[in-house]
Formats: structure tokens, sequence, C-alpha cells
């Protein structure tokens, strides 16, 4: 781990700071991430794991219950050497057959601005808590956000405490992927 700070142009934390327990950040990259379908999370995660990259992801969805339409969505910070999406359970096979037989239940234009405004907005949060963090109860590493948009809240979901101690077992340690780049 670097032991050098940079401003909001990178991604090095300084040590000491309340983010250095996290991901080996060997990039001054991150990405975020708001799309349709659980297979593009899916591929953008391995992508970012494969570099070392922050993974920030938000997306919400709209469906049909018995008193109306339900809004629900997430905020995903997945960080390298920590616990994945699929750790969380927020990926899982099941979903990629839901997903192809009812995106859109709500009609192929739902209104969405809003939730989507206090999604990004969290995520903008997390981002600035990365680089620029201001206190010390930062969650030590990648953290959910579930977010009610019938009751306009957005909590840490229950799962990052249920899984506070548990190492993710689908990417392993950071020092098991190798280099990321090849060359002959
Ligand atoms: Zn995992």
């Amino acid at each position: 781990m670097r032991n050098t700070s940079s401003g909001p142009s990178g991604f090095v934390i300084s040590a000491g700071s309340p983010s250095t327990s996290r991901a080996n950040r060997s990039s001054r990259s991150w990405v975020r991430s708001c799309v349709d379908r659980y297979t593009e999370r899916d591929q953008l995660e391995r992508l970012c794991r494969r570099f070392f990259i922050p993974y920030l992801d938000i997306g919400m969805d709209v469906y049909e219950a018995e008193s109306g339409y339900v809004l629900h969505g997430q905020v995903f910070l997945s960080l390298p050497g920590s616990l994945c999406m699929r750790c969380f359970n927020f990926l899982r096979p099941e979903l990629l057959e839901k997903e192809a037989q009812h995106y859109g239940e709500a009609g192929g234009r739902p209104q969405v601005i809003w939730p989507n405004g206090a999604l990004a907005s969290t995520a903008v949060g997390l981002f600035a808590q990365l680089i620029l963090p201001w206190h010390q109860e930062v969650p030590a590493g990648s953290v959910m956000y579930d977010y009610d948009g019938n009751r306009h809240t957005m909590v840490i979901s229950p799962r990052v405490a249920v899984l506070a101690g548990v190492p993710c077992s689908h990417f392993g340690a950071l020092h098991d992927t190798g280099a990321a780049l090849w060359t002959p």
C-alpha cells in the first residue's frame, strides 16, 4: 500500500486515514455505473476487480404490488480485496432469469429521475468519503445501501453487519489476481 496522499484527481489514500484498510488502490481510476441489467453489473465488477478499481454502482427497480408500485434501489461500493456483489447476495443466478421476465413491468419509460438523483448523490458521497475521509466511522470495506423510494429512506444494508469479518469467496485476495497487464 502506498503511503502517499493525493487530492480529488487521484485515488491514493494517506496511511492512517480511515480508508487505508480498504483495498490496495494500485489504480487512480474508479468506475461508477447506473446500468439496467445484473449481467452488466457482474461484468463491470469483474473488470474492476481484475484491475483493482473501486466500483460504485447505483440502481433501482419499479415493480407492482397490491398497494400500487414499489420503488426500491441500492448503492453499492465494491472495493478490491473486500466483499463483492455476490457476497451480499445482490448478484445471484436466479435474478438473471427474473430480470429477463419482468424488466419494464412499470412501462417502458418509468419516471425515475428523482430516485436516481438520490442514489447518485449517495454514491458521490461515498466517493468523497474515500478520497477525503472526514470522520472515523467509515465501513472498512465494501458497503451497500438500501433505498426505499416509497418511504424515501436510504439506510446501510443490514447485510453489511452480518457479513462483517467474512472474506469474499468469489474473487480471492488481492495478491491472488496477478499482474493486471501482460506484455510479451
Ligand atoms: Zn464475493
